[in-house]
């Protein structure tokens, strides 16, 4: 057996435990634990965002209310001011009209104040519900999420075996390459998830470029590692 035969050994090992870790990791239960895992994701961001908001909404409403007690103070004392002065023969009626217009923008901040306070209450209702309803669905997704978990886990365990022997195989196979060889490959794959390529019709089978008849006849010759001109892929012919 040549040196590029052993190396081609190793990568057909590699490539049959890739396969085997990607199968696990391609199952329909691994896409819906992917598909939940990205939707907790969301929903867990959401639901941050919300609290926020609600805590900033919250301490609007604290200050709201205190400028809306303030208000409503005021306007008691002006409406005992102008109690008193209807009852004061002294008092001018221009005294009278100013301390009714006191009491009439007095009466406007009280209603701009008491919608703003209305508005603030009803959106905390709103997303308050909107909480809810994000937490419960967050709460089915985590049972659903928990659920696929431990079918992912199950089918690893069931594959484990098969992929530890394959590994087993891949590692043996890696242990007859000359090292040089193995750091030729490890360096072609880093561009490559296939690093060989064999010969067919005087072509690369990894590009399809034709190659010269001394490279073809090179490679066949099995002496050296010979990569492609075009892609960098390791040359092999196989043995008939
Ligand atoms: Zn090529």
């Amino acid at each position: 057996m040549g040196k590029l035969d052993a190396l081609w050994q190793y990568q057909q090992a590699e490539l049959a435990l890739d396969a085997l870790e990607n199968k696990v990791k391609a199952t329909p239960a691994r896409a819906k634990l992917n598909k939940l895992h990205s939707f907790l994701t969301e929903q867990q961001a959401q639901i941050s965002s919300i609290q926020k908001q609600m805590d900033a909404r919250q301490a609007a409403l604290a200050k709201l209310s205190a400028q809306f007690e303030e208000l409503a103070h005021k306007y008691e004392l002006e409406v005992s001011e102008f109690a008193a002065m209807e009852n004061d023969p002294e008092c001018t009626a221009a005294e009278m009209t100013e301390s009714r217009k006191a009491l009439e923008a007095l009466q406007d901040q009280l209603g701009l104040a008491k919608r703003d306070i209305f508005d603030t209450f009803h959106w905390v209702e709103k997303t308050t519900a909107d909480y809810k309803d994000r937490f419960t669905k967050a709460g089915h997704a985590k049972k659903d999420y928990d659920a696929a978990r431990i079918a992912c886990e199950e089918e690893l365990a069931a594959a484990q075996p098969e992929i530890d022997a394959a590994r087993a195989e891949a590692e043996k196979q890696k242990a007859l390459v000359e090292p040089a060889l193995l750091t030729r490959y490890a360096a072609v794959k880093t561009h490559h998830t296939v690093p060989m390529a064999t010969v067919e019709n005087n072509q690369c089978s990894g590009c399809r470029m034709s190659l010269p008849t001394v490279v073809v006849k090179k490679v066949a010759s099995g002496t050296g590692p010979v990569e492609c001109e075009n892609c960098g892929r390791i040359l092999y012919t196989p043995r008939a």
